[in-house]
């Protein structure tokens, strides 16, 4: 089937090798899932996660100095979601949703927590992970969010509740966001990892 957009795009071999590679995986391994999983409600296929780390789809976005597949520009990443999602979308957000977690480590992190961070991703058994900004409250306001951290010596202590986040029954990790001073809306928010471990983490029922 031709494709005109994307031939005006002028995109390489391995872009479009990336792209035929996640409709591949849609059509073999996503589409003839998705209705059970649909009607499941609350159930994730985790075994297509493990087999897209294989394939190397859920780590295609991961800059290749980390082990990722070196797919940083985002019209590509668009034409790649959109093949999985073709399949599913939900379970195409799955599958990379390492780049959720990954994208503020690269944006704000140094070069020693990029490494301990985004190499795990890149592995053929990664560990799932979250991106979590959203709280009851704070939707599209995400400057107003009120999860609170609080400098306690050598560490912080952060309390507070998020809500929607993808990937919370089963992430290993998450990036948090939280507010060393709500009145300074936007220039008051930080990041933190946070494993899933850590004591006073919970994580409620799914949506
Ligand atoms: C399937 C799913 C997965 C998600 N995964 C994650 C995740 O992994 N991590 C995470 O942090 N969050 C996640 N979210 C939350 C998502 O980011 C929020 O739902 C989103 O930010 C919108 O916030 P809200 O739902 O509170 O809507 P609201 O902010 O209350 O917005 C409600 C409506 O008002 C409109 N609106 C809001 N503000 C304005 C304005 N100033 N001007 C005009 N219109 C406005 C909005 O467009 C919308 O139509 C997920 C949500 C869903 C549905």
């Amino acid at each position: 089937m031709p494709f005109p957009v994307r031939d005006a795009l002028g995109l390489s071999a391995e872009q479009h090798d990336f792209i035929r590679l996640a409709r591949d995986f849609a059509a073999a391994e996503i589409r003839p899932r998705a209705r059970a999983v649909d009607d499941a409600q609350t159930e994730s296929p985790l075994d297509l996660w493990d087999k897209a780390a294989r394939t190397g789809l859920a780590a295609f976005m991961i800059p290749a100095e980390f082990g990722g597949g070196g797919v940083t520009d985002m019209v590509t990443q668009v034409l790649v979601q959109q093949e999985l999602c073709h399949g599913d979308i939900g379970i195409g957000n799955l599958l990379t949703s390492s780049g959720f977690f990954a994208d503020p480590v690269l944006e704000l992190g140094t070069q020693a927590q990029k490494e301990r961070w985004l190499r795990p991703l890149t592995t053929d058994t990664p560990p799932l992970t979250a991106l979590a900004v959203t709280e009851p409250d704070h939707g599209s306001d995400a400057a107003g969010i009120r999860t609170r951290a609080v400098r306690d010596g050598d560490h912080y202590v952060l309390s507070g509740q998020k809500a929607w986040i993808s990937n919370a029954p089963y992430a290993q990790r998450f990036v948090v966001f939280a507010t060393v001073d709500p009145s300074l809306r936007a220039r008051g928010v930080t990041a933190f990892v946070i494993d899933r471990d850590t004591p006073g983490l919970t994580v409620g029922k799914p949506m």
